[in-house]
Protein backbone atom coordinates (compact mmCIF):
# COMPACT_ATOMS: atom_id res chain seq x y z
CA UNK A 1 0.00 0.00 0.00
CA UNK A 2 0.99 3.31 -0.44
CA UNK A 3 0.02 7.04 1.57
CA UNK A 4 -0.49 9.58 -0.50
CA UNK A 5 0.59 12.71 1.78
CA UNK A 6 -1.55 15.39 1.47
CA UNK A 7 0.11 18.50 -0.32
CA UNK A 8 0.70 21.12 1.93
CA UNK A 9 1.18 18.80 4.84
CA UNK A 10 3.43 20.01 7.91
CA UNK A 11 6.40 17.68 9.56
CA UNK A 12 4.53 17.00 12.15
CA UNK A 13 1.53 15.72 10.61
CA UNK A 14 3.55 13.38 8.47
CA UNK A 15 5.34 12.35 11.51
CA UNK A 16 2.02 11.45 12.81
CA UNK A 17 1.35 8.80 9.97
CA UNK A 18 5.03 7.39 10.71
CA UNK A 19 4.73 7.29 14.39
CA UNK A 20 1.41 5.24 13.19
CA UNK A 21 3.24 2.81 11.10
CA UNK A 22 5.66 2.09 13.63
CA UNK A 23 2.88 1.13 16.46
CA UNK A 24 1.46 -1.15 13.91
CA UNK A 25 5.31 -2.69 13.31
CA UNK A 26 4.97 -1.53 9.60
CA UNK A 27 8.02 -0.31 7.50
CA UNK A 28 7.64 2.84 6.15
CA UNK A 29 9.67 3.69 2.88
CA UNK A 30 9.28 7.63 2.73
CA UNK A 31 9.63 8.49 -1.28
CA UNK A 32 9.97 12.52 -1.71
CA UNK A 33 8.81 13.76 -5.22
CA UNK A 34 8.72 17.28 -6.42
CA UNK A 35 5.40 17.39 -6.41
CA UNK A 36 4.31 14.57 -3.84
CA UNK A 37 5.42 13.25 -0.86
CA UNK A 38 4.08 8.96 -1.08
CA UNK A 39 5.06 6.43 1.66
CA UNK A 40 5.07 2.97 0.61
CA UNK A 41 4.05 0.31 3.83
CA UNK A 42 5.48 -3.03 3.81
CA UNK A 43 4.44 -5.64 6.32
CA UNK A 44 1.42 -7.20 7.66
CA UNK A 45 -1.12 -4.55 7.59
CA UNK A 46 -3.57 -6.90 9.95
CA UNK A 47 -2.67 -4.50 13.22
CA UNK A 48 -3.85 -1.45 11.53
CA UNK A 49 -7.46 -0.96 12.93
CA UNK A 50 -9.70 0.09 9.45
CA UNK A 51 -10.07 3.37 9.21
CA UNK A 52 -7.50 3.90 11.24
CA UNK A 53 -4.73 6.24 8.47
CA UNK A 54 -8.06 7.89 6.61
CA UNK A 55 -8.77 9.73 10.10
CA UNK A 56 -4.62 11.26 10.07
CA UNK A 57 -4.90 14.98 8.40
CA UNK A 58 -1.95 14.28 6.61
CA UNK A 59 -3.39 11.52 4.98
CA UNK A 60 -5.01 12.33 1.05
CA UNK A 61 -5.59 8.45 0.11
CA UNK A 62 -4.08 5.44 0.17
CA UNK A 63 -3.12 3.29 -2.77
CA UNK A 64 -3.23 -0.60 -2.34
CA UNK A 65 -0.40 -1.79 -4.84
CA UNK A 66 -1.68 -5.02 -6.35
CA UNK A 67 1.64 -6.32 -7.70
CA UNK A 68 4.11 -8.47 -5.14
CA UNK A 69 7.10 -5.73 -6.13
CA UNK A 70 5.86 -2.40 -4.22
CA UNK A 71 9.01 0.12 -3.49
CA UNK A 72 9.86 -0.80 -7.08
CA UNK A 73 6.37 0.39 -8.61
CA UNK A 74 5.95 3.10 -10.53
CA UNK A 75 3.05 4.15 -8.44
CA UNK A 76 5.92 4.67 -5.54
CA UNK A 77 7.50 7.62 -7.83
CA UNK A 78 4.99 8.06 -10.39
CA UNK A 79 7.41 10.92 -11.59
CA UNK A 80 10.41 8.72 -12.35
CA UNK A 81 13.53 8.27 -10.26
CA UNK A 82 16.51 10.34 -11.28
CA UNK A 83 19.37 10.46 -8.71
CA UNK A 84 23.34 11.79 -8.76
CA UNK A 85 26.35 9.86 -7.86
CA UNK A 86 29.43 12.41 -7.73
CA UNK A 87 27.66 14.56 -9.69
CA UNK A 88 27.02 12.17 -12.52
CA UNK A 89 23.11 11.88 -12.86
CA UNK A 90 21.56 8.66 -13.82
CA UNK A 91 17.77 8.74 -15.22
CA UNK A 92 17.96 12.20 -15.95
CA UNK A 93 17.45 13.91 -19.42
CA UNK A 94 20.96 13.46 -20.10
CA UNK A 95 22.24 9.94 -21.01
CA UNK A 96 24.36 7.94 -18.97
CA UNK A 97 26.88 6.18 -20.89
CA UNK A 98 29.18 3.17 -19.30
CA UNK A 99 31.89 2.10 -21.25
CA UNK A 100 34.93 -0.13 -20.71
CA UNK A 101 36.47 -3.81 -21.13
CA UNK A 102 34.74 -7.13 -20.03
CA UNK A 103 37.25 -7.66 -17.78
CA UNK A 104 40.36 -5.57 -16.38
CA UNK A 105 43.41 -7.60 -17.90
CA UNK A 106 46.15 -4.30 -16.83
CA UNK A 107 46.40 -1.44 -16.19
CA UNK A 108 47.27 -0.14 -19.60
CA UNK A 109 44.63 -2.13 -21.18
CA UNK A 110 42.04 0.11 -19.53
CA UNK A 111 43.88 2.99 -19.73
CA UNK A 112 43.74 2.80 -23.55
CA UNK A 113 40.01 2.72 -23.41
CA UNK A 114 39.54 4.84 -20.45
CA UNK A 115 41.17 7.62 -22.94
CA UNK A 116 38.93 7.45 -25.65
CA UNK A 117 35.40 6.60 -24.34
CA UNK A 118 35.65 9.56 -21.47
CA UNK A 119 36.22 11.63 -24.71
CA UNK A 120 32.98 10.46 -25.87
CA UNK A 121 30.47 11.24 -23.60
CA UNK A 122 30.65 8.49 -21.52
CA UNK A 123 31.20 8.51 -17.62
CA UNK A 124 31.40 5.25 -15.74
CA UNK A 125 34.10 2.92 -16.35
CA UNK A 126 33.00 -0.49 -16.80
CA UNK A 127 35.25 -4.13 -15.90
CA UNK A 128 35.29 -7.11 -14.85
CA UNK A 129 37.28 -7.99 -11.81
CA UNK A 130 35.25 -10.66 -10.43
CA UNK A 131 34.29 -12.38 -13.30
CA UNK A 132 31.62 -15.03 -13.44
CA UNK A 133 32.63 -17.70 -15.81
CA UNK A 134 30.48 -20.80 -17.38
CA UNK A 135 33.84 -22.85 -16.82
CA UNK A 136 36.00 -22.44 -14.11
CA UNK A 137 39.25 -23.19 -16.08
CA UNK A 138 38.69 -19.67 -17.95
CA UNK A 139 39.91 -16.33 -16.62
CA UNK A 140 38.50 -15.86 -13.51
CA UNK A 141 39.58 -11.80 -13.13
CA UNK A 142 42.31 -9.96 -11.55
CA UNK A 143 39.84 -9.48 -8.09
CA UNK A 144 41.10 -6.70 -5.35
CA UNK A 145 44.05 -5.75 -8.13
CA UNK A 146 41.44 -5.47 -10.60
CA UNK A 147 39.40 -2.80 -8.62
CA UNK A 148 42.59 -0.75 -7.67
CA UNK A 149 43.65 -0.39 -11.29
CA UNK A 150 39.95 0.21 -12.34
CA UNK A 151 39.96 3.50 -9.71
CA UNK A 152 43.21 4.38 -10.67
CA UNK A 153 42.32 4.68 -14.45
CA UNK A 154 38.84 6.20 -14.16
CA UNK A 155 40.36 8.90 -11.62
CA UNK A 156 42.99 10.27 -14.19
CA UNK A 157 40.03 10.68 -16.80
CA UNK A 158 37.32 11.55 -14.63
CA UNK A 159 35.21 8.34 -14.64
CA UNK A 160 33.13 6.87 -12.32
CA UNK A 161 33.59 3.36 -11.77
CA UNK A 162 30.74 0.10 -12.05
CA UNK A 163 31.92 -2.94 -11.25
CA UNK A 164 30.37 -6.57 -10.35
CA UNK A 165 30.79 -8.39 -7.13
CA UNK A 166 30.02 -12.03 -7.08
CA UNK A 167 29.79 -12.49 -3.15
CA UNK A 168 28.50 -10.60 -0.30
CA UNK A 169 31.87 -10.97 1.22
CA UNK A 170 33.40 -8.59 -1.23
CA UNK A 171 30.98 -5.64 -0.72
CA UNK A 172 32.92 -3.50 1.81
CA UNK A 173 36.45 -4.10 -0.47
CA UNK A 174 34.39 -3.12 -3.29
CA UNK A 175 32.92 -0.17 -2.31
CA UNK A 176 36.04 1.14 -1.47
CA UNK A 177 37.28 1.17 -5.25
CA UNK A 178 33.77 1.27 -7.24
CA UNK A 179 30.73 3.69 -7.26
CA UNK A 180 28.80 1.28 -8.66
CA UNK A 181 27.99 -2.21 -7.75
CA UNK A 182 26.94 -4.32 -10.38
CA UNK A 183 25.13 -7.65 -9.65
CA UNK A 184 25.39 -9.87 -12.53
CA UNK A 185 22.49 -11.82 -14.46
CA UNK A 186 23.97 -15.47 -12.91
CA UNK A 187 23.44 -13.61 -9.63
CA UNK A 188 20.52 -11.80 -10.41
CA UNK A 189 18.17 -13.94 -8.20
CA UNK A 190 20.99 -14.20 -5.58
CA UNK A 191 18.23 -13.16 -2.79
CA UNK A 192 21.12 -12.86 0.19
CA UNK A 193 23.68 -10.73 -2.18
CA UNK A 194 20.54 -8.78 -3.20
CA UNK A 195 19.50 -7.99 0.23
CA UNK A 196 23.29 -7.49 1.22
CA UNK A 197 24.20 -4.78 -1.15
CA UNK A 198 20.82 -3.31 -0.09
CA UNK A 199 21.88 -2.81 3.26
CA UNK A 200 25.30 -0.99 2.14
CA UNK A 201 23.57 1.78 0.55
CA UNK A 202 26.07 1.87 -2.42
CA UNK A 203 24.59 2.46 -5.60
CA UNK A 204 23.58 -0.86 -7.26
CA UNK A 205 23.10 -1.83 -11.23
CA UNK A 206 21.48 -4.64 -10.88
CA UNK A 207 21.32 -6.86 -14.58
CA UNK A 208 18.27 -8.72 -15.80
CA UNK A 209 18.56 -12.42 -15.13
CA UNK A 210 19.44 -15.11 -18.06
CA UNK A 211 15.70 -16.03 -17.83
CA UNK A 212 13.90 -13.94 -16.30
CA UNK A 213 10.71 -12.74 -16.78
CA UNK A 214 10.12 -8.86 -15.76
CA UNK A 215 8.34 -9.25 -12.73
CA UNK A 216 10.73 -11.18 -11.59
CA UNK A 217 13.72 -8.82 -11.76
CA UNK A 218 11.52 -6.88 -10.14
CA UNK A 219 10.98 -8.98 -7.13
CA UNK A 220 14.77 -8.51 -7.18
CA UNK A 221 14.75 -5.38 -7.16
CA UNK A 222 12.40 -4.80 -4.26
CA UNK A 223 14.96 -7.11 -1.96
CA UNK A 224 17.21 -4.23 -2.71
CA UNK A 225 14.66 -1.31 -1.96
CA UNK A 226 13.52 -3.26 0.98
CA UNK A 227 16.71 -2.57 3.02
CA UNK A 228 16.26 1.04 2.21
CA UNK A 229 19.11 1.34 -1.28
CA UNK A 230 16.83 3.17 -3.28
CA UNK A 231 19.56 4.07 -6.29
CA UNK A 232 18.68 1.60 -8.36
CA UNK A 233 19.94 1.08 -12.01
CA UNK A 234 18.16 -1.99 -13.90
CA UNK A 235 20.30 -3.34 -17.00
CA UNK A 236 18.42 -5.20 -19.71
CA UNK A 237 20.79 -7.49 -20.82
CA UNK A 238 19.25 -9.71 -23.38
CA UNK A 239 17.11 -12.64 -22.39
CA UNK A 240 17.75 -16.69 -23.18
CA UNK A 241 15.30 -17.95 -26.21
CA UNK A 242 15.31 -20.45 -28.75
CA UNK A 243 17.38 -17.94 -30.90
CA UNK A 244 20.82 -18.67 -31.45
CA UNK A 245 22.10 -16.28 -34.10
CA UNK A 246 22.81 -13.86 -31.07
CA UNK A 247 24.32 -14.89 -27.39
CA UNK A 248 21.04 -13.60 -25.97
CA UNK A 249 17.66 -11.53 -27.51
CA UNK A 250 17.76 -8.35 -26.51
CA UNK A 251 13.96 -7.44 -25.00
CA UNK A 252 13.73 -4.20 -26.67
CA UNK A 253 10.10 -4.45 -25.44
CA UNK A 254 11.28 -4.65 -21.89
CA UNK A 255 11.91 -0.96 -21.85
CA UNK A 256 8.54 0.71 -22.73
CA UNK A 257 7.06 -2.38 -19.97
CA UNK A 258 9.67 -1.13 -17.47
CA UNK A 259 9.12 2.63 -17.98
CA UNK A 260 5.39 1.51 -17.15
CA UNK A 261 5.99 -0.65 -14.15
CA UNK A 262 8.33 0.91 -12.56
CA UNK A 263 10.02 4.19 -11.67
CA UNK A 264 14.24 3.37 -11.96
CA UNK A 265 16.29 4.13 -14.74
CA UNK A 266 16.69 1.47 -17.12
CA UNK A 267 20.31 0.95 -19.07
CA UNK A 268 20.94 -1.42 -21.87
CA UNK A 269 23.84 -3.82 -22.53
CA UNK A 270 23.90 -4.31 -26.21
CA UNK A 271 27.18 -6.41 -25.98
CA UNK A 272 26.18 -9.36 -23.79
CA UNK A 273 22.61 -9.15 -25.70
CA UNK A 274 24.57 -9.68 -28.84
CA UNK A 275 27.48 -11.76 -28.31
CA UNK A 276 28.61 -10.16 -31.24
CA UNK A 277 30.47 -6.77 -31.84
CA UNK A 278 29.15 -6.53 -35.57
CA UNK A 279 25.31 -6.24 -33.61
CA UNK A 280 26.16 -4.31 -31.12
CA UNK A 281 25.52 -0.57 -33.05
CA UNK A 282 22.06 -1.66 -34.51
CA UNK A 283 21.00 -2.55 -30.49
CA UNK A 284 22.72 0.48 -29.09
CA UNK A 285 20.72 2.74 -31.59
CA UNK A 286 17.63 0.54 -30.94
CA UNK A 287 17.79 0.78 -27.18
CA UNK A 288 18.35 4.67 -26.58
CA UNK A 289 15.42 5.41 -29.64
CA UNK A 290 13.15 2.78 -27.47
CA UNK A 291 13.56 5.11 -24.49
CA UNK A 292 17.16 3.46 -22.60
CA UNK A 293 18.44 6.07 -20.26
CA UNK A 294 21.49 5.16 -21.53
CA UNK A 295 24.20 1.81 -22.48
CA UNK A 296 27.01 -0.24 -20.91
CA UNK A 297 28.91 -1.31 -23.87
CA UNK A 298 32.09 -3.27 -23.90
CA UNK A 299 35.25 -2.15 -25.41
CA UNK A 300 38.66 -3.25 -26.05
CA UNK A 301 41.99 -2.10 -27.14
CA UNK A 302 42.12 -5.37 -28.98
CA UNK A 303 39.26 -7.46 -28.76
CA UNK A 304 40.95 -10.56 -30.66
CA UNK A 305 43.04 -10.86 -27.70
CA UNK A 306 40.83 -9.85 -25.53
CA UNK A 307 41.07 -12.50 -22.21
CA UNK A 308 36.93 -12.99 -22.22
CA UNK A 309 34.18 -11.84 -24.22
CA UNK A 310 36.59 -11.49 -27.59
CA UNK A 311 33.56 -11.83 -29.90
CA UNK A 312 30.97 -8.91 -28.59
CA UNK A 313 33.73 -5.98 -27.76
CA UNK A 314 34.38 -3.58 -29.80
CA UNK A 315 37.27 -1.41 -30.47
CA UNK A 316 38.05 2.58 -29.22
CA UNK A 317 37.10 3.76 -32.52
CA UNK A 318 33.76 2.25 -33.45
CA UNK A 319 33.07 3.02 -29.60
CA UNK A 320 33.35 6.96 -31.14
CA UNK A 321 31.74 6.51 -33.98
CA UNK A 322 29.06 4.47 -31.86
CA UNK A 323 29.04 7.82 -29.63
CA UNK A 324 28.52 10.22 -32.30
CA UNK A 325 25.15 8.12 -33.67
CA UNK A 326 23.79 7.93 -30.26
CA UNK A 327 23.98 11.64 -29.66
CA UNK A 328 22.36 12.20 -33.07
CA UNK A 329 19.52 9.98 -31.78
CA UNK A 330 19.47 11.55 -28.49
CA UNK A 331 18.51 14.90 -30.30
CA UNK A 332 15.66 13.20 -31.70
CA UNK A 333 14.18 11.98 -28.69
CA UNK A 334 15.16 15.03 -26.78
CA UNK A 335 17.41 13.66 -24.95
CA UNK A 336 20.77 15.29 -23.81
CA UNK A 337 23.90 13.55 -25.11
CA UNK A 338 26.83 14.32 -22.38
CA UNK A 339 29.70 16.45 -23.90
C1 LIG B 1 29.35 -8.33 -17.38
O1 LIG B 1 28.72 -7.27 -17.59
O2 LIG B 1 30.56 -8.34 -17.18
C2 LIG B 1 28.62 -9.60 -17.40
C3 LIG B 1 29.21 -10.74 -17.03
O3 LIG B 1 27.37 -9.50 -17.86
P1 LIG B 1 26.09 -10.43 -17.57
O4 LIG B 1 26.01 -10.58 -16.08
O5 LIG B 1 24.97 -9.61 -18.14
O6 LIG B 1 26.30 -11.70 -18.29
MN1 LIG C 1 31.63 -9.57 -20.80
Amino acid sequence: MIIVVRPGATKDQVQQILEKLDQCHLKAHVSEGSERLIIGVIGDKSRLAPGALELLPAVEKLVPIMESYKLASRAFRPEGTSFEIKGISVGADELTMMAGPCAVESEEQVDQVASVVSSCGARFLRGGAYKPRTTPYSFQGLEKEGLKILRRVADRYNLLVISEITSENDIDYASEYVDVIQIGARNAQNFRLLSAVGKSKIPVMLKRGIAETIDEWLGSVEYVMSEGNYKIIMCERGIRTFETSTRSTLDISAIPVLKAKTHLPVIVDPSHASGKAQYVRSLSLAAIAAGADGLIVEVHPNPMCALSDAAQQITPKDYQALSKEIASIARIINRKYPD
